[in-house]
This record gives C-alpha cells, sequence and structure tokens, in this order.
C-alpha cells in the first residue's frame, strides 16, 4: 500500500515546517498503530509526505479492508498548536507477483495505483490495473461480472466535470458553460474502477446499453435539477460508444428522458469517438441526423487520435470537435505542438465547428489554447470530475 497525504504543503505553510513534521510524525504514529499487527516491514517513509506498508499473504479483499481501516484511523482530527487540523489521503495498492515480479517492480505499480486515483478523485484508495486493451479472458470474465453486480447492485458512480468559457487566464473571468459525464464503478474490493478498464469490457459484452442507458437517466436527472437552482443555460455532454448508436433506440431514449425532465434538447451534447465506427455507416448517419433534428448536438471526441478524424469530419455533422488532451500537455513548452493545436482551431473554425480543447492542466495551457481562439476549455487547471451528488453545491459557486 503506497499512502500520500493530500494537502500537506498546505499545512507546511499555514503552520510552519516544524508543525509540519510533528504533524507527520503524528500521523506516521497513528498508521503504525492502525498496522502493527499485519505488517510484514516497517512502514517506510517516502519523500516527504507518503507512506508506504508491505503485507504478507495478503489478497486484493485484504488490501482493501486494510486501505479502509487506514483511512478510517485518520477521521480523527490532529492537533497543531493547539488547532485540530483533519487529514486525508489517496492510497494506491498493489499485489505481488500478480502486478510485478520484483519489489523495485512492485514500488512502480503502486504508485502508479496511487497517483491514478490521485489524478480523479482525492481521497480515494485505487488497487493498480493492468491495461486492459489485450485483457486474458479469465480477467474479461471478471470485469463483465464486476459490471453486472455494478449495475445491479447501485455500483455506478456518476461524476460530472466542467467545460468552461474564459476571457483571459490567468485572471479573467471563467464561465461554466457545461458539463460531462464521466461513469466510475464503486468495486467492494477493488476501490473506485476507471472507465478506461471496463467501459472496453462494456463495449464487448453490450452491458454499454443499460450502462449508457443509466448514465443519460442520472445525467438527465442531475440536469433538471441544476435547472431548477437556476443554471438553466448550462449544457450536459454524454460519451456514446458506437454499440450504443448501433443498437438502435438511442434517440428515442434520449427524446423520452428529455421530455419526462421538461429539458430543452439544445442543452444536450453527445460526444463520439471514431474508433469502431465507418464514417459511410448508413446507421450513424441517420442516428446522427435524428439526435440533430431533435435538436441535440454531436461532438467529435478525441479528435487527432484516430485513424479517420478528418474523413470523419467530411462525411458526418459534427458540431463540436473536442480536441485530444494528448496534444496538450507540452503545448506551453514545444512549439510543434503549439502549431498542431492552433492548426486544429483554426480547421475547426474553417468549418463552422465550435471548439473545445481537454486535458488544460496548466495556465500556460489554457492561456496558449485562448490565444488561439479555442471557444470552450476542459481539465484539471479548471475543475477535476466532481461527484454527481457533489456538483451542484460545487458549481453553483464556480
Ligand atoms: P474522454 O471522453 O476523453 O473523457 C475525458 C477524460 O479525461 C476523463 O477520464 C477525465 O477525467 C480526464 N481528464 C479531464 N481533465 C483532465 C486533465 O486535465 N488531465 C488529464 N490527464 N485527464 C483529464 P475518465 O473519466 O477516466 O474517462 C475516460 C474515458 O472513458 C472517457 O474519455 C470516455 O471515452 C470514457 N467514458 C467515460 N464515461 C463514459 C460513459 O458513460 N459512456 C461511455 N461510452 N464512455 C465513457
Ligand atoms: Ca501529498
Ligand atoms: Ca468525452
Ligand atoms: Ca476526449
Amino acid at each position: 500500500l503506497h499512502m500520500d497525504i493530500n494537502h500537506f504543503r498546505w499545512i507546511n505553510e499555514s503552520f510552519g515546517q516544524d508543525a509540519g513534521s510533528q504533524l507527520l510524525c503524528d500521523i506516521a504514529t497513528r498508521l503504525e498503530q492502525q498496522l502493527i499487527p499485519q505488517l510484514s516491514l516497517p512502514l517506510a517513509r517516502l519523500g516527504s509526505d507518503e507512506f508506504v506498508a508491505a503485507f504478507a499473504d495478503i489478497d486484493s479483499t485484504g488490501l482493501a479492508r486494510q486501505a479502509r481501516d487506514l483511512q478510517r484511523s485518520m477521521l480523527e482530527p490532529f492537533e497543531v498548536f493547539d488547532q485540530q487540523v483533519f487529514v486525508s489521503m489517496n492510497l494506491g495498492g498493489a499485489l505481488f507477483p500478480q502486478h510485478a515480479a520484483t519489489a523495485e517492480g512492485l514500488l512502480k505499480v503502486v504508485e502508479l495505483a496511487l497517483h491514478r486515483g490521485k489524478g480523479r478523485s482525492p481521497g480515494e484508495y485505487r488497487l493498480y490495473q493492468p491495461s486492459t486493451t489485450h485483457l486474458p479472458a479469465h480477467q474479461m470474465i471478471a470485469l463483465e461480472r464486476d459490471l453486472h453486480r455494478a449495475l445491479n447492485e447501485d455500483g455506478l458512480r456518476l461524476m460530472l466535470q466542467p467545460i468552461v468559457t474564459a476571457d483571459s487566464i490567468p485572471g479573467g473571468r471563467v464561465t461554466l458553460s457545461g458539463v460531462e459525464t464521466l461513469v466510475r464503478i464503486e468495486h467492494p474490493e477493488h476501490g473506485v474502477l476507471s472507465p478506461d478498464t471496463f467501459i472496453p469490457v462494456a463495449e464487448a459484452s453490450g452491458l454499454i446499453l443499460p450502462l449508457g442507458a443509466w448514465v443519460m437517466e442520472q445525467g438527465l436527472a442531475w440536469l433538471a435539477a441544476a435547472t431548477r437552482q437556476g443554471l438553466d443555460t448550462l449544457t450536459l455532454s454524454f460519451n456514446v460508444s458506437a454499440r450504443e448508436i448501433h443498437a438502435g433506440g438511442l434517440v428515442e431514449r434520449l427524446a423520452e428522458g428529455l421530455a419526462r425532465h421538461a429539458l430543452a434538447p439544445h442543452r444536450i451534447i453527445l460526444e463520439v469517438t471514431e474508433n469502431l465506427m465507418l464514417e459511410r455507416d448508413e446507421v450513424v448517419l441517420e442516428t446522427f441526423n435524428a439526435l440533430r433534428s431533435l435538436g441535440c448536438r454531436l461532438a467529435i471526441d478525441d479528435f487527432g487520435t484516430g485513424f479517420s478524424s478528418m474523413s470523419y469530419l467530411q462525411h458526418l455533422p459534427f458540431d463540436i470537435v473536442k480536441i485530444d488532451r494528448c496534444f496538450v500537455s507540452e503545448l506551453h513548452t514545444e512549439p510543434r505542438q503549439a502549431a498542431l493545436v492552433a492548426a486544429m482551431i483554426e480547421m475547426g473554425h474553417a468549418l463552422g465547428l465550435s471548439v473545445t480543447v481537454e486535458g488544460i492542466e496548466l495556465n500556460e495551457q489554457a492561456r496558449c489554447c485562448l490565444d488561439n481562439g479555442a471557444d470552450h476549455l476542459q481539465g484539471y487547471y479548471f475543475c477535476r470530475p466532481v461527484p454527481a451528488q457533489e456538483a451542484l453545491a460545487r458549481f453553483i459557486t464556480l
């Protein structure tokens, strides 16, 4: 288990170094007290505010239980200069030898697991999940079972991430213009599963249909609630898989949901990637036309990463281009990346499309996109995905 204390830098800055060191000792003591009977090696401290614990003869269930107990042990406040301070942490877990065959490898993957969780939602535990693109059959079957369980036993979680407009960065006014729905599975043993893990399995098994229906209903209900709170121009973006389009019934289901929640269709955006779809596919074209007749808008997601983004744009009636986050990472330091993004924005505009850039993590990246005319921005710099239940309270003040 790899543990990383959240906001420790803030404690150091507000209370000073000495208080920080004292607090870390207190945290370590409490963690050790929680762990002593099970530890097979002493608790190790890494960097300034991270800890690693190793256990013998433990499985994923046991590890998840440890993670939960450790998080619970943090619920009581710590005393810093007579003030109470609450501490939370993110945890990553990995198993030997399933996830890595050496101690070094294990340390690497457990850190990966930690940071995947940290990147998405603070205060979470995640077991390391190997990439699923070429999963062995037994793991596919296990994931399919997880999906079934999540669907039947209230194990799906809806997250919402803001999409914003800005007049200048930093310092300018940032306005919330919409939210994108992103789904998670809350797994009883493995913590939170990321959609990158289970969406491919959901697509292959057909479970993407009930899953997509669940996300749509939750999303529309949320938008209706947001509308009642005065956020009545906010848009809602859904990710739609090719399989959902080919299965039929998507347009009818959306129209029914919109009517039932008394929502205007123009507030809905459907994001589709080109994978698995053929641009000359009649069903896709008909569905797209029906969605647009209904009044919804269509976005091409992950633009620039597939083989046929251009031909896709040529043949299908999109309204929005979402430039993939892989073009953003070095945007502020790599002139070639900046030139590519500028050209993609210009091309989108030349085709009469609105351009969104996703994956913005730094103000330099945001500024560069704005300078090049991007219409909407999305990324951790503005806001990470937020659990739907917390989103209204958060976004109303954004
Ligand atoms: P996507 O549609 O490209 O969604 C954006 C992903 O980028 C999300 O990951 C989001 O958390 C992440 N992200 C947002 N801002 C940043 C940033 O600044 N930096 C970085 N590094 N990442 C950022 P997530 O939630 O793990 O979703 C992964 C993919 O899973 C999505 O990619 C989407 O294709 C798919 N997906 C998620 N929910 C659904 C769903 O309900 N249905 C379908 N069919 N696919 C979904
Ligand atoms: Ca930290
Ligand atoms: Ca998307
Ligand atoms: Ca994307």
